[in-house]
């Protein structure tokens, strides 16, 4: 049985804890690896490495920095295939998809080449008489972040690129349902010139975390996963007197003007509700229509659709659209859903309940779903399921559709198929979510944007990536300077003013 290890200044090292858990091949069904899960005082042990390492990496020139990224850009390239292979045996998603989830993150990594113009700062010549003020962006220290199953390499991209080339020290604590991308990672960047200690991986669970949120020396905490996790690491994290963004859970509304092209709405919302099982919290996971004929004519156009879908293992190569769910628990709850969503009223349309695949009777895999009449106060349409499950809700009406995505708790990501371009713009100036899609039903912004949905999917203030990530991982200190020959003689006792 292959054993998972930490990352620590700069080499792999076992678990010292005597806790493991199973991590899967979620495909077969198979433990295949034994992941450790820190205690309290390896966690500790971790922290102080990276806060003797930081002060000198902080001193290391923004350019010289960037090139590490720079080699560890062309390393991501020369083995993504490898980590693509190694992702999707743990996770199950599918080659092309989970190359796509080393490239978002690559992509990250690109943007923060441009540390040096990023981090240069503001300078006033002559802010007063004599008087120069400049800010500078200083790192914070040490930094770490938790993250989630779903993305294993692009969301510790997101965040380890920006806050090392910041001048951090970064202290990563993936997910440990598929641990061994994160440590791939770590090794590349290693091989790229990032000095040791810079850049360390702790596998665990909660009581790693929690080392991490009451560690006086862990200056900042990134967290993106399910809201109840995001609200407590949120909450102890500030009350601990970190900087804490957080990022959770997700339902995503897609709506569906008449004047839509149907077949193109159709297409997309295969890919946005059913690829990666629906295990992205950028899914859609609710088709809105408006009208009875907009709602008859998609789910005819649907239906065929979603039947002729390929579900299947990753070795299966391009034959398969998606693939397993990520544990048997996981499973179990969307089937779970599944079952309120039929008690409760709705109509299963597509149902992919007995969905069963000869060799691979032991994986997680879920057959798609789709309902139809799905009502507000139902189950599959106030919790998030993360499974291949659309919904549709039946609106009469743009407004009564917009009305949906405006009260659900989330607010992540959101489409709009139209024609029209008024509708379209006022759909993209009212909608309280962060991230607007028209016509495109998966609208995650690129690098150089940034990330990050309004109400309880997010918590914080800063998002994502892009120039956010850099005020992130930095403190602004200002400095106004004079010289012997700018100072008056004598004090001044009132507030300084600009006269
Ligand atoms: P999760 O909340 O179960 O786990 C996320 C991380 O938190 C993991 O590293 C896990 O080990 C840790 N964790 C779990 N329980 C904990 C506890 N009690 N105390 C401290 N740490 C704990 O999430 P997941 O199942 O890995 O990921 C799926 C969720 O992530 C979905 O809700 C999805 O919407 C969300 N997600 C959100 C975004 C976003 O940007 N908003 C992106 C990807 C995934």
């Amino acid at each position: 049985m292959e054993q998972i290890t930490h990352y620590v200044n700069g080499e792999r090292v076992e678990g010292e804890s005597g806790r493991y858990t199973d991590v899967y091949n979620p495909a077969t069904g198979e433990v295949q690896a034994q992941c450790p899960l820190a205690s309290k005082s390896e966690v500790d042990a971790i922290i102080a490495k990276a806060q003797a390492a930081q002060p000198a990496w902080a001193a290391v020139n923004p350019q010289r920095r960037a090139r590490v990224m720079m080699k560890f850009v062309d390393l991501l390239n020369r083995d993504m295939d490898k980590l693509a292979e190694v992702l999707s045996r743990e996770h199950g998603k599918t080659l092309p998809d989970a190359a796509g989830d080393v490239q978002r993150g690559l992509e990250v990594v690109e943007y923060c080449i441009g540390a040096p113009q990023m981090l240069k700062g503001d300078f006033t010549d002559s802010a007063g008489p004599g008087i120069d003020m400049y800010s500078m962006r200083q790192a914070l220290g040490v930094t770490a972040g938790i993250t989630p199953f779903n993305f294993p390499a692009m969301i510790p991209m997101w965040m380890f690129a920006p806050a090392i080339v910041c001048g951090n020290a970064f202290i990563l604590k993936p997910s440990e349902r598929d641990p061994s991308v994160p440590l791939m990672l770590a090794e590349l960047l290693k091989e790229a010139g990032l000095p040791d200690g810079i850049l360390q991986v702790v596998n665990g669970d909660k009581e790693a975390v929690d080392a991490l949120l009451h560690s006086d020396i862990v200056q900042s905490i990134g967290f993106v996963g399910s809201t109840p996790i995001a609200e407590y690491i949120y909450a102890t994290g500030c009350a601990n007197g970190k900087r804490v963004q957080c990022f959770g859970g997700a339902k995503n509304h897609m709506i569906i003007m008449p004047d839509a092209d149907l077949d193109q709405a159709a297409d997309a919302l295969l890919g946005a509700g059913y690829g990666a099982a629906g295990e992205r919290c950028m899914a859609i996971s609710v088709a809105i229509p408006v009208g009875e004929e907009t709602a008859d004519k998609l789910i005819e156009k649907l239906v065929p659709r979603i039947e002729t879908l390929k579900v299947g293992p990753y070795t299966a190569g391009n034959d398969v659209d998606y693939g397993p769910v990520i544990t048997s628990a996981a499973k179990e709850n969307i089937l779970n859903l599944v079952q309120s969503g039929i008690d409760q009223g709705a109509k299963l349309v597509v149902d992919g309940r007995n969905f069963n695949l000869q060799g691979y009777e032991d994986g997680f895999f879920v057959g798609p779903h789709l309902f139809d009449n799905v009502t507000a106060d139902m189950d599959i349409y106030t919790k998030e399921i993360f499974g291949p499950v659309l919904s549709t809700i039946r609106a009469k009406t743009y407004e009564e559709a917009i009305g949906y995505a405006m009260d659900h708790e989330y607010g992540n990501g959101t489409a709009i198929y139209t024609r029209d371009g008024d509708t379209a713009r006022d759909f993209a100036n009212r909608i309280n979510v962060g991230m607007v899609g028209i016509n495109v039903p998966i609208p995650v912004p690129l690098a150089y944007h940034t990330f990050g949905g309004w109400k309880k999917s997010v918590f914080g203030d800063l998002n994502q990536h892009g120039p956010d990530a850099f005020k992130f991982y930095t403190r602004t200190k200002t400095v106004t300077a004079r010289w012997p020959s700018g100072i008056k003689e004598g004090g001044e006792f009132s507030i300084p003013v600009m006269k």
